[in-house]
């Protein structure tokens, strides 16, 4: 299995040196060059763990990697940093009738850790394969979730060290709190004065700065990413759409090859690119949802077929979502245009440049499959509200994104095919608005510790780890600066730390 770049210029990549470089040199996201396809059935996966399920995916796509190479990577990501032996449990919601995949039980209680918690392993191996000796410089930009599941992924993983960019004032108080109180040597946090796309924008030219390149590789650092343009995260999360599908049919609620839909709350593509993915190796699926906020440039994509950035940015109750540049969209594209690297690269010029590109009626129609959708705020509190009056559930408000998206979906168009939503956060990681929504208000003057009590005692759900440490843990980052000085904050950070070693 080789993988080629969106924008032609680099083609022929082991899946290990596409995960070593995450963004390709010439700016495009690597993408397989063909699809495989599962080679066990569905029943015989449904009779499967997370772990043998994510063997069995994961492999068709990580050819370079031998099979003891691949179960060390899955054995040590998918252990008792998850609080429930199922991994990702399916939780079925009866008024609503749909089932809620839950992909927040890992170290820092969001879906990120699904990739985030296997992506170190899957780093280190490649680096190993392919000889390299440099340090790895790990460079994110986070809208809240990523930058600390990447952070609990590598913080004191020998070989690598990690920077972590998120936007001051564009995440919530306990992911910021997650954030700055980080330990381990090899960690930076910086705040950014700007929003999740300065940031993005910010890090992608630190990427493409050849000169910085070579500075630091004279230094003896290689860059590399965690964000999910990195085919390192896409692949290991296409495995938790297998298991939830596989998950139906040992319940009985499925036969094989029955259909299923999956809703997913959507910022950067990632999440339900990785859906796609899964229906592309075998798994039956009728519709993807594409479930935005209010920032709902993805919803007018599906719509019309022009992408637009030009508009107002809102921050709402759902920040990991707050996103107007969606990266990993440029693998669909890509795919969708018959792999055409020359008109995808030109589509993502006008978008740098204008803001704003269009596609055809045939690349439409390759993309059928998925439906856009979007929420207000008041719908995502109504959602919650809704949800815990009926069936005593709370979710998160990126969940309720995916679960108002879903209903609306199944509303109008009368599908009843079965619906997984993918639950992206515990609903303890945005208590505030959680708690605002199942109590109309009456929760509000409560402080963030009294509030915690409160989820646990109206979810019955026990406060999770990741928010008892919280709760002790010590301020280690307090660094803030603008946009254009990112660069100077990494190579300041970084040859400081070599000098000291
Ligand atoms: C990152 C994130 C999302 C968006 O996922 P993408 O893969 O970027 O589309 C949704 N919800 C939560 C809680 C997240 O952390």
């Amino acid at each position: 299995m080789l993988y080629d770049s969106t924008r032609g210029g680099e083609r022929g990549k082991t899946a290990s040196q596409a995960i070593l470089e995450g963004l390709a040199a010439d700016g495009g996201l690597y993408v397989p060059r063909e699809f495989p396809h599962l080679d066990v059935s569905p029943e015989e996966l449904a009779e499967m763990d997370y772990r043998e399920t994510a063997y069995h995916v994961m492999k068709l796509f990580l050819t370079d990697f031998s099979e003891e190479e691949l179960r060390y990577c899955i054995d040590h990501a998918y252990d008792e940093k998850f609080d429930t032996p199922a991994v990702c449990p399916l939780h079925k919601a009866e008024s609503a009738g749909v089932w809620f995949l839950e992909l927040f039980h890992g170290k820092t209680i969001a879906f990120k850790d699904m990739a985030l918690s296997i992506l170190p392993y899957l780093l280190t191996v490649s680096a190993k394969k392919n000889h390299v000796e440099e340090e790895i410089v790990i460079l994110t930009a986070t809208s809240g979730d990523t930058g600390k599941a990447a952070l609990a992924g590598f913080a004191d993983v020998p070989g690598t060290s990690i920077i972590v960019f998120y936007p001051k004032e564009g995440v919530s108080p306990v992911q910021e709190r997650q954030m700055i109180t980080q330990k381990g040597e090899n960690t930076h946090v910086i705040g950014i004065r700007g929003n999740f796309d300065d940031a993005q924008t910010g890090v992608k030219k630190i990427f493409s700065d050849k000169d910085l390149r070579k500075e630091l590789l004279e230094a003896g650092c290689l860059f590399s990413s965690a964000n999910s343009i990195n085919i390192g995260r896409l692949v290991p999360q296409i495995a938790y759409y297998v298991y939830a599908y596989t998950r139906l049919i040992g319940e009985g609620v499925i036969k094989s090859g029955d259909p299923v839909n999956f809703t997913v709350p959507t910022g950067n593509f990632g999440n339900i690119l990785a859906a796609y993915f899964a229906m592309k190796i075998g798994i039956p699926v009728r519709k993807l949802i594409c479930a935005s906020n209010k920032n709902n440039v993805l919803f007018d994509f599906f719509r019309t077929g022009t992408y637009d950035k030009n508009r107002t940015f809102y921050v709402t109750s759902s920040p990991s979502m707050d996103i107007l540049v969606s990266s990993n969209l440029e693998r669909l594209l890509y795919l969708a245009d018959g792999r055409n690297a020359e008109e995808t690269s030109e589509r993502m010029k006008e978008l740098t440049e204008k803001g704003i590109y269009s596609i055809s009626e045939d690349m439409k129609k390759e993309m059928s499959a998925f439906v856009g959708s979007y929420s207000t705020e008041e719908e995502v509190m109504e959602t919650i509200h809704d949800l815990y009056e009926k069936d005593r559930y709370v979710i998160d408000p990126h969940t309720a994104v995916g679960a108002h998206a879903c209903r609306k979906y199944t509303e109008e168009t009368n599908d009843h095919t079965p619906a997984v939503i993918a639950s992206t956060a515990s609903p303890y990681k945005f208590g505030r608005s959680v708690l605002h929504a199942v109590g109309n208000g009456i929760y509000d003057e409560q402080d963030d510790t009294e509030q915690f009590y409160t989820l646990e005692k109206v979810s019955s759900v026990p406060i999770p780890g990741a928010i008892q440490e919280l709760l002790h843990a010590e301020v280690r980052h307090r660094t803030v600066t603008d946009p254009d000085k990112m660069k100077d904050a990494v190579r300041s950070w970084i040859l400081g730390r070599r000098k000291r070693s």
